[in-house]
């Protein structure tokens, strides 16, 4: 492997392993058995094709094919066919440990402070907006503007305390003018947001606006269409709602957030007022 496809491959390695996963296998067959409590002399035939990430100086050269593939180690972190679920013994201070001084997209260039993400790691109800504003991004928490405001107020009006719920973003880094987070940089903070909804485990998940549902669901479909339904994300019921900020502008849409949020809280057990 020649120097810059080496260092290319480094690079993607610890990018892996930064989201916990630290086994690749070439099939999903294999995954499933990369967390079996066997070695893998014991192993079916494609269990040859795992490869145990290696910190970087000892990353297998497979241009040596006549090397006999060495008895594999139990492995017992995730695969990359399981990447981003439920990491074993995982904790929100150990994403954010893993996230660091991240630099792992272009929206670090511009940033003040990372906004993890903040209140109950319990959390029943997960909150998840787009990405940090210039409020949030000075204070290093979410949903602190104007728009965060009217978050809290919602949920005070549920019955509920920012403290009882968690909230967090797609993107932990405010992006520039405020735009919308751009695809790749979607891609390369979501998994961190995912580990986080895999440690909380809440019971139900609000996507606040187009880019959280979109990025938690994978549809395109406009959020006015599935608004206020039951989805899932990896078996947590999700609902969208809109967007604090897009009510700000159209206060009349109001209604409709409550509509979804008593449905939210009917989920939860919550006493629900029956007009308001
Ligand atoms: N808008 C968001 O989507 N997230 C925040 O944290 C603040 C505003």
């Amino acid at each position: 492997m020649n120097h810059e496809a080496r260092a290319r491959a480094e690079a993607w390695l610890e990018y892996f392993n930064d989201l916990g996963i630290s086994s690749f296998c070439l099939d999903r067959s294999t995954a499933a058995f990369s967390t079996a409590p066997e070695t893998a002399s014991a192993a079916p035939e494609s269990a040859a094709h795992s490869v145990r990430v290696a910190p970087p100086s000892g990353i297998p050269d497979r241009t040596q094919k006549s090397t006999p593939a060495p008895a594999l180690p139990v492995i017992k972190s995730a695969s990359l066919f399981e990447a981003n679920e439920r990491v074993e013994g995982d904790t929100l201070e150990r994403i954010r440990e893993t996230i660091g001084d991240c630099k792992r997209c272009k929206l670090c260039e511009h940033r003040n402070k990372i906004v993890f993400g903040a209140g109950s790691a319990k959390a029943d109800l997960v909150f998840v907006g787009e990405g940090p504003g210039h409020d949030e991004d000075v204070q290093g928490l979410p949903f602190v503007g104007r728009a965060g405001k009217l978050l809290t107020q919602m949920i005070e009006a549920m019955g509920l305390h920012r403290d009882d719920v968690y909230i967090a973003n797609v993107v932990k880094c405010r992006p520039p003018q405020n735009r919308a987070p751009e695809p790749d940089e979607i891609e390369t903070c979501s998994p961190f947001l995912y580990r986080q909804l895999a440690v909380i485990r809440p019971k139900a998940v609000v996507c606040l606006g187009a880019i959280a549902f979109q990025s938690l669901t994978g549809t395109k479909q406009p959020i006015s269409r599935l608004r206020g339904q039951w989805l899932e994300f990896r078996g947590i019921p999700l609902m969208a709602t809109y967007h604090p900020a897009y009510l700000l502008r159209n206060p009349n849409a109001k209604g409709d957030v409550w509509e979804d949020l008593k449905k939210v809280m009917a989920h939860l057990g919550m006493k629900v007022p029956a007009k308001r």
